[in-house]
């Protein structure tokens, strides 16, 4: 196999082996060294083909102990809505910007880090709910190390308030509970705390070990002594990361902006990133052209559990994707090459023959559609916003959904399925243009969601014909 694989005649390697003191016969299986060996006596290039050799392998955390130093802790609000997340991370962002941190106001860059008084950090994901948080984990980034549960105190446990416990229980990340809007006169923090019982989670008021803390994002009350109990609970973790080493981040937000290309806020989890350094995030590389921290201020350098925007990539990557900097640029591409030609197999495996299209195996009929956004929270918003849309007569199928301008792999993909484009505030390209006259792919451009489902609506209900 291999002597064909490189033009050369079986006999010919047998004999080579032998010259290397290897007695084996032409059908026999050589190990990688021996292969790489006599590839290179043959004067033939390699060329790796397996995951193992192109694809980076580690992402677990094998830094030797020594070399470890704490680190932040990164921490997700959640809780029912109206209970208040988003006027406590108003208001906790706030607390830093008194506190004299120079330049001020803090970017919303979807997260930010917060100095407590003895001088420590706190990093928070500025993104309210557990949708972000669940979004995260599905893609296997566990970047929350604690949980703040916010309850209103004049309202108390919700459908959505157990979904954070639950969230958090089945992530291992431990809680704490703050108890909101303790200003409004019929607030009532005991009663949040029995009631919890009843969800297992037992404060420390009623004997357990989960901290709790009376706040009010509204005035101000108890923030101090929120911040001071995740840092205590961050203590408890024993976090810690390797900052000498070459960065691993997680995206926690991307974008395409208009102005500076690609953006991705990504957290960093161990090491430094550096401008310059040369990366791979999903299936695109790019080399790190600034890097800007959460007061907007473009900084060289950023080490553990920091959040940063990087600027510099080649493309939108998705929120939990895994940034990582690797040796030279020539490797960075290898590896975004093989990923990406891993990804187009998978999405040809994906997408429906024409037959298919129109009726699966249990008859539902299918209504395919490419989806393209100019946001990540807007491709996640339009996809449950469709497969919503799906009955059991008819299902709506999102053969691919991404962020960025529509290309022509979109139009590719779209066109073999007989599938239309959705732009959500997203144009074709030109070339991609050329491929949509050509083909004679549908186009669909909106920017309100509303406006969209409608139109889908509409679609799917002519794919059914008359009703029965
Ligand atoms: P979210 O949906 O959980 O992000 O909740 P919001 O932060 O948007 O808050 C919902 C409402 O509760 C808003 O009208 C806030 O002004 C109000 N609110 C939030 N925190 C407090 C508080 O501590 N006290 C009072 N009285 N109102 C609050």
């Amino acid at each position: 196999e291999l002597a064909k694989r490189m033009g050369e005649k079986g006999a010919d390697l047998v004999k080579e082996l032998f010259n290397l003191d290897m007695m084996v016969t032409v059908n026999q299986t050589i190990d990688q060294d021996t292969a790489e060996l006599l590839v290179e006596q043959f004067g033939h290039t390699i060329q790796k083909v397996s995951e193992a050799d192109v694809d980076i392998q580690t992402t677990e955390d094998d830094d030797p102990v020594e070399t470890m130093v704490p680190r932040p802790p990164i921490v997700a609000v959640m809780g029912h809505v109206d209970h208040g997340k988003t006027s406590l991370l108003d208001a906790l962002r706030k607390t830093n910007v008194t506190r004299g941190e120079a330049g001020g106001i803090t970017q919303h860059i979807g997260a930010y880090q917060v100095t407590t008084k003895d001088g420590s950090k706190v990093t928070f994901l500025d993104t309210p709910g557990h949708a972000a948080f669940t979004e995260m984990r599905q893609r296997g980034a566990n970047v929350t190390d604690i949980v703040v549960l916010v309850v209103a105190a004049d309202d108390g446990i919700m459908p959505q308030t157990i979904e954070a416990i639950k969230h958090a229980k089945a992530a291992n990340v431990p809680m704490i509970v703050a108890i909101n809007k303790i200003d409004k006169p019929e607030a009532n923090a005991q009663k949040i705390r029995e009631r919890l019982l009843e969800h297992e989670v037992m404060v420390e008021a009623m004997s357990g070990d989960v901290q709790d803390v009376e706040i009010s994002a509204k005035n101000g009350t108890g923030l101090e002594e929120l911040i001071e109990k995740i840092a205590l609970q961050a203590e408890l973790l024993e976090l810690k990361a390797r900052p000498d080493r070459p960065a691993e981040a997680t995206v926690v937000e991307a974008q395409l902006d208009k102005g500076r290309g690609p953006v991705a806020t990504v957290l960093i989890n161990r090491g430094t990133l550096k401008r310059g350094d040369t990366f791979v995030v999903g299936t695109e590389s790019g080399k790190v052209r600034a890097i800007v921290n959460d007061q907007g201020k473009q900084i060289k350098e950023a080490g553990p559990s920091m959040p940063v925007e990087v600027l510099g990539l080649g493309g939108v990557p998705s929120a939990g994707e895994l940034l990582t900097v690797v040796e030279n640029e020539q490797r960075a591409r290898e590896v975004a090459q093989y990923r990406q030609e891993k990804a187009t197999e998978k999405r040809t495996a994906l997408a429906p023959t024409s037959f298919d299209t129109m009726f699966n195996k249990s008859n539902v009929i299918e209504w395919p559609c490419v989806v393209k956004a100019d946001v990540q929270g807007s491709v996640e918003a339009i996809t449950t916003a469709l497969h919503n849309l799906s009955n059991d007569d008819i299902k709506v199928r999102v053969l691919h959904a991404g962020v960025g301008a529509i290309t022509e792999t979109d139009v590719q993909l779209a066109s073999g399925s007989k599938a239309p484009i959705i732009g959500f505030n997203v144009r074709p390209n030109a070339k991609a243009r050329e491929l949509v006259k050509r083909d004679g792919v549908r186009m669909m451009y909106h920017d309100v969601i509303y406006h969209l489902t409608d139109e889908v609506t509409g679609e799917l209900l002519g794919e059914l014909g008359p009703l029965k």
